[in-house]
């Protein structure tokens, strides 16, 4: 019997529905406030030329530098093609496929969903409960056969902290049992909140962080994987044998340099200037229906027909990301945060369409 192309692939891989990155999604903007990014290139130069031969897979310099920077032993730091690669490594090193579970609390980060189904595992969603915390009890109901629960705190994309006392519980009630990951990415936003220094309690704790977001380098696709050290060795296993490119150390060994972090932390000190200028100025405008508080560098804000106001942005080349479809966010626009000109222009562009409303 011959079958076509799309017949041989896995049945989950057909019926995958990729995640629709800001970058697949396209638009014309030259305002663009719907990935995340820092608003500005940082420049590096290429210091390694040494192309013929393959990289370290875990580069020296790049380990002990972030370890000092995350206040951790070099033992307890993997480097990764993004944090995105980190989620599923645990995934593979953690999960059977058709067996093990994973879990987490939506409306959060897409890519929970989308490596779990790449791979075949099934995941369990609990929602959050209307103040985007934890619901406890329901993820306790619906542990059984669970591996890895995700949590993101900060949250993507609602911008919340996950309180520390419900975290201390979900990691009471998953010891023995499942991984508990925490994805990091925007905690450069709010330093204090890190669960780094929880890694001696809890040998099950994984911490996902990025240089996509803070540091400015979401073309570098580098990211990384904080646990104790069974939990790293076992991630081992299954990555990559040269996961990063040598310009990739390269500039990410700059970049976690103390002028890289300097440079990092003035940025974000800019960032969260020009976040309480958009958290002041939006909800005077009468498109908006509600902003949510912020620990990152991007604000939620419903809006009373967000539709219109996407496209309406969208046709004067100012790109947000649209989370309407995202459960418990109707009505809901994520806005990065970018440079001021940028939030000002935005501003501008809101109160027109709140004269034309109002
Ligand atoms: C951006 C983001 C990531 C991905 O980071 P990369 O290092 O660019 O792969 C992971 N988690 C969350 C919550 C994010 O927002």
């Amino acid at each position: 019997m011959s079958r076509n192309i799309e017949e041989l692939a896995r049945d989950n891989v057909r019926a995958l529905t990729p995640y629709q990155s800001a970058r697949r999604l396209g638009g014309n903007g030259d305002v663009w406030l719907n990935a995340n990014e820092f608003p500005l290139p940082v420049p590096f130069e290429l210091s390694q030329q040494t192309l013929n031969r393959y990289p370290e897979c875990q580069p020296k310099i790049v380990i002990e530098r972030y370890a000092a920077y995350a206040g951790l032993q070099p033992e307890q730091v993997l480097v990764s093609r993004g944090a995105d690669e980190g989620i599923e490594l645990v995934m593979r090193a953690f999960c059977e496929p058709g067996k093990d579970a994973i879990l987490f609390c939506p409306p959060t980060y897409g890519m929970y969903s989308v490596s779990a189904e790449t791979i075949g595992i099934e995941y369990r969603t609990v929602p959050a409960l209307e103040n985007w915390q934890l619901n406890l009890p329901a993820i306790a109901d619906r542990l059984d056969g669970v591996k890895v629960v995700y949590m993101c705190s900060p949250n993507n994309p609602t911008g919340n902290l996950i309180n520390p006392d419900d975290i201390r519980a979900l990691l009471e009630m998953t010891a023995g049992k499942a991984l508990v990951v925490a994805d990091e990415a925007y905690i450069e936003f709010c330093p204090q909140a890190t669960l780094s220094g929880w890694l001696k309690a809890y040998p099950h704790l994984v911490i996902l962080r990025t240089l996509s977001k803070a540091f400015a380098l979401a073309g570098l696709r580098c990211g990384f994987t904080l646990a104790n050290k069974p939990v790293i060795d076992l991630l081992m296993k299954v990555i990559a044998p040269y996961p990063l490119a040598t310009p990739v150390a390269d500039v990410a060994g700059q970049a976690l340099s103390e002028q890289g972090i300097a440079l990092m932390r003035q940025h974000v000190a800019e960032l969260n200037a020009s976040r309480a200028w958009l958290l002041e100025q939006l909800p005077q405008l009468s498109v908006v229906q509600q902003v949510f508080p912020s620990e990152t560098n991007y604000i939620l804000a419903r809006f009373a027909d967000s539709p219109a106001v996407f496209k309406s942005l969208w046709d004067q080349g100012i790109i947000l990301r649209d989370q309407n479809k995202n459960p418990g966010l109707a009505g809901c626009l994520r806005i990065s945060i970018g440079t001021r000109e940028e939030c000002e222009r935005l501003i501008a562009a809101l109160q027109a369409l709140s004269v034309e409303k109002a």
